[in-house]
């Protein structure tokens, strides 16, 4: 069950929390009513939504605001692999409008991946591990490359250190990487998984790939896309069942035709098919998810049977944990990047640095209210 809490915020920053009521400055933020305050969601793997594209100069700010009523307080812009150029433009201007969620650094989805396991991708901007391109990806970035997806038999031991001394945290995606390939990259230092079951080996009990090695090491950090589309519902228990709370990390992969209408829409070099409830390829391939993070937490409860609380931290202190954020828990002395939710989990109010930057009007209210608790 959820506690009413009351935090007191100053400068930015949570200065008190508690169960009773905090005696307020005059001129503070009260927010009153059901619902309970957790800290701001995280979303690590995002590459756009509403037509904002993060591989296009100029829309991560818009994209930043769009996703404070996901209760989204953060986020790592994904960018995805392309030719060194257009890669280089989308590093460059990855940066957020100062109104919005924080960009929190950059995920690179590659360049060094799997021609085996695209996914939706073109693999022809794929490539072996690349010093050089590395470099002149870090120089282009406008905030750090916090994340990188890689697949495991593209990199030596070497490589992972080289990578990781950079700062970067590596997760295995779009890999085809063996049982055995897997484990020794994790025992070589990465520590997460991007998007687990999509882009990788299936499981199969004699040959049971990444999937099989996450599932047998319970401490390494697994993205989850739980829009019941791209993970069904069974498979994501198993996978839930075999760690904790803390190494499952929520993410949308949202794709910028999300919450665009049924249509056909270009992006990273194919034509997305976007229907009610899902995006594809013309050949039915799904191609990235229309998830929001909020829906992910709900589903978390309704899915995957965990708590209230349980699910808030997949989406807030996991994705934070698992690149190195500072994921203290709403505690003093954090940023006051939080979220108040209603009881059903549907966000209320956004605050990114103690100033609220999104508030739920009374449409959507009324839309959450006609469609029952989802
Ligand atoms: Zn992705």
């Amino acid at each position: 069950m959820l506690r009413r809490r009351h935090v007191l915020v100053a400068n930015g920053r949570v200065t008190a929390v508690s169960a009773t009521p905090i005696q307020a400055p005059s001129g503070s933020l009260t927010v009153d009513g059901p619902g309970v305050l957790a800290r701001g969601f995280v979303d690590t793997h995002i590459h756009g939504r509403s037509g904002f594209d993060v591989m296009r100069p100029g829309d991560v700010a818009p994209l930043s605001l769009e996703l404070l009523s996901q209760g989204v307080i953060g986020f790592l812009p994904t960018v995805v692999s392309a030719p060194p150029n257009e890669l280089a433009a989308a590093l460059s201007a990855a940066n957020g409008d100062p109104r919005g969620a924080r960009v929190l650094g950059i995920h690179a989805e590659g360049p060094f991946l799997s021609p085996d396991q695209p996914g939706m991708f073109p693999p022809d901007a794929f490539r072996d591990y690349d010093r050089a391109l590395w470099r002149d990806m870090q120089a282009a970035a406008a905030s750090p490359i916090r994340l990188m997806t890689v697949a495991a038999e593209r990199l030596t031991p070497t490589q992972i250190d080289e990578l990781r001394a950079d700062g970067v945290t590596l997760s295995l995606g779009h890999t085809n990487a063996t049982l055995d390939q897997a484990l020794a990259a994790f025992d070589s230092g990465v520590n997460r998984v991007t998007h687990a079951f999509n882009a990788m080996r299936g499981f199969h009990h004699r040959a049971p790939g990444v999937v099989g090695a996450l599932l047998d090491r319970g401490e390494i950090d697994a993205e989850l896309i739980l829009d019941g589309l791209h993970v069904a519902r069974a498979p994501a228990r198993i996978l839930a069942a075999t760690r904790t709370t803390g190494r499952i990390v929520l993410v949308s992969d949202s794709v910028p035709p999300a919450a665009c209408p049924p249509g056909d829409y270009p992006w990273a070099g194919r034509r997305l098919r976007v229907d009610n409830d899902s995006i594809r390829l013309p050949t039915g391939r799904l191609a990235g998810s229309a998830l929001t993070l909020d829906a992910a937490v709900r589903r978390a409860v309704d899915w995957l049977g965990r708590s209230p609380a349980a699910a808030l931290h997949m989406a807030s202190e996991a994705p934070r944990a698992s690149v190195g954020l500072d994921p203290g828990g709403l505690r003093p002395g954090a940023a006051a990047d939080l979220v108040l939710l209603d009881p059903h989990l549907h966000p209320r109010l956004t605050i990114v640095g103690g100033a609220v930057r999104w508030r739920q009007n009374n449409e959507q209210r009324c839309a959450n209210a006609a469609s029952g608790a989802d």
